[in-house]
């Protein structure tokens, strides 16, 4: 372990990132396989691999109260030290106490103790559990069993670096490495089979996540066709992006996090559990709106529609008709026993289109969960005619071939007109990569209006703005010219502008709860977003999704600030199909 943590201070104490490299590639080489293998999983953030499912599930506080039940420091001298480093790790560095000198840890028992908290239940039993552990790290070894029991180790090192030192360290192409870590989700595995110079051996782990291939923005359908001259065109819908597994009568939903997200969407079960054959497809979750003709044809809601039925482990039948959900899938990725996302977008697109033809279950009238333990039928959910669903639940997202701009701007408005974001260009020869984002797709998006807000609460950041205040809280005005907050950013100025207003708010607080403050409502900011949810967390009633910061609006005094009634007409205008 205190070799571990020496490697981690060398490879964060260089920027460059051939040296951090070189460091990694040395430190593999001399370790035992299992060592240098956990440290592969270690370095990439991460304390299980990609493909587990186990979590450590200890938050940020359960980790600080370790910290000071075993330092015995006060609040206000964790506090100072935090606010320092930005990284709770680093300060708990500083406050070791001299007689922890650490021992004999090794990464394998270090993995050992890490198990033992994953395993226990409750908050305190957790912090007991963080706490033995700590107990046995010295100060620089505590350092970084800290950041990884929070989950930021924070040495500029991402999991494609761990992959190049791999390559490097056990003499294997980089490609043959990076592909054998796609397939397993396993940098450590990774790491054994390029010891052993067994990269070959492989195999993708079905109902396991695969990385999810990305695409970067255009401006204009000018600019997508200077990159793809005939792309292949979908709508971009606004759902949940959804790798789905299915086959020999299982299914796994996985989110773009990784996560399981099945169980949130029972209704789609039994239409891919009758897939033909084992298979990967790659889609969006939408929430839909039929047009009552038995087709496929109808519209996606708005992602505020999908939104109430996130988060839920439980769905209710009430919620399941209220907000019917399809999943349109847009991609293959594994068909007829094999991984094909080495073959070009045509074929996997074909494919896509006979193996959804295939499915033998179309509707599901009768989602699971409505269904009696022992398979005995509960009183059918959708029994009132009006609402039993009429439409497929698994559908293929519509395509065309796009052969200029002026062909790509007509497509764009009429997937405005669908309700959609706008459009995604994939370039017809490309293969699938999994996890990258390049130009083989690319995604055009409409350009929501913007809104100018008035600051009225501000918060200190993580990380190098640990001494700024660098979040903000802002607001629009309500009846009476009443400030109600809509959202919450940061980020999106620059560091000089950031300084300059610290010092501005520090001197305009109105009352200071240490890690935040109340400030006088006289910062006008304009802020961007995807689009606005109706929310309970803000007494507005709205929330803005994904807000940035465009820049500061000196020049707007606060009772010019954008209303509630505007935010509601931005609203309202997304929710055409609603
Ligand atoms: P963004 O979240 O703006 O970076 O856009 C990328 C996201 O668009 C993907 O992660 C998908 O969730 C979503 N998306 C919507 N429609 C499509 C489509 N037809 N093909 C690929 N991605 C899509």
């Amino acid at each position: 372990m205190l070799r571990f943590a020496q490697l981690c201070e060398a490879v964060a104490a260089t920027t460059k990132k051939l040296e951090k490299r070189k460091l990694v590639a040395d430190y593999f080489r001399q370790q035992p396989i299992q060592t240098a293998s956990l440290a592969a999983i270690f370095l990439s953030g991460e304390v299980y691999p990609a493909f587990s499912e186990r979590t450590l599930n200890v938050g940020g506080a359960i980790v600080w109260r370790a910290v000071q039940q075993l330092t015995g420091r006060s609040e206000e001298e964790m506090a100072a030290a935090y606010r320092r480093h930005g990284d709770l790790g680093a300060a708990a560095r500083d406050l070791w106490p001299a007689d922890f000198t650490g021992s004999v840890l090794t990464l394998p028992d270090l993995a050992k103790l890490f198990d033992d908290v994953a395993s226990s239940r409750g908050p305190a039993l957790k912090q007991q559990k963080v706490c033995d552990l700590l107990q046995q790290c010295s100060a620089l070894e505590a350092k970084y069993a800290i950041k990884l029991l929070v989950g930021d180790i924070r040495i500029g090192m991402r999991e494609s670096l761990v992959e190049e030192a791999i390559a490097a360290a056990y003499e294997q192409s980089e490609q043959s490495v990076r592909r054998a870590n796609m397939l397993l989700g396993d940098i450590g595995e990774t790491l054994r089979l390029a010891a052993e110079g067994r990269l070959g051996d492989a195999r993708m782990r079905l109902f396991h996540p695969l990385g999810f291939m990305l695409a970067a923005e255009v401006k204009s359908s000018d600019e997508a066709v200077s990159y793809i001259p005939g792309p292949h065109v979908e709508d971009k819908y606004d759902g949940i992006r959804a790798q789905v597994h299915c086959g020999e009568g299982k299914v796994r939903i996985f989110s773009r996090t990784q996560d399981e997200i099945g169980e949130s969407f029972p209704e789609l079960i039994p239409v891919l559990e009758s897939a033909p054959e084992a298979l990967v497809l790659d889609g969006e979750i939408l929430a839909w709106s039929s047009l009552g003709d038995g087709t496929a044809s109808g519209a996606a809601l708005p992602f505020s529609a999908l939104q109430r039925r996130l988060g839920r482990k439980r769905v209710t039948e009430k919620m399941m008709r209220d907000v019917p959900v399809v999943y349109v899938a847009f991609d293959v990725l594994y068909a007829g026993g094999e991984l094909i996302i080495d073959r070009s977008l045509a074929e996997r697109s074909e494919i896509l289109t006979r193996v959804l033809n295939a499915f033998t279950v179309h509707r599901s009238e009768l989602p699971a969960t409505a269904r009696g333990a022992a398979g005995s039928f509960q009183p059918n959910l959708f029994a009132d005619d009006s609402a039993e669903p009429d439409f497929p639940r698994v559908l293929r997202a519509p395509c065309s071939r796009a052969a200029s701009a002026a062909d790509l701007d007509a497509l764009f408005l009429e997937a405005r007109a669908r309700g959609n974001e706008g459009l995604m260009m994939k370039n017809p020869a490309s293969t699938y990569a999994p996890g990258r984002r390049g130009h083989a797709w690319l995604k055009m998006k409409r350009e929501l209006a913007t809104l100018d807000c008035v600051v009225t609460g501000v918060e200190f950041g993580n990380g190098k703005r640990a001494g700024v205040l660098s979040d903000y809280t802002f607001a629009v005005r309500g009846p009476g010219d009443r400030l109600m907050n809509v959202g919450k950013a940061y980020s999106g100025l620059t560091d000089a502008e950031i300084l300059e207003m610290t010092e501005w708010f520090k001197s305009h607080t109105l009352t200071d709860f240490g890690h935040s403050r109340l400030v006088e409502p006289k910062i006008v900011l304009e802020v961007a977003f995807n689009n606005i949810m109706r929310s309970d967390r803000h007494e507005s009633g709205f929330a803005l999704r994904f807000p940035r910061i465009v820049r500061l609006r000196p020049d707007k005094p606060p009772e010019e600030a954008d209303t509630v009634m505007r935010v509601e007409e931005i609203y309202l205008s997304q929710h055409r199909t609603e």
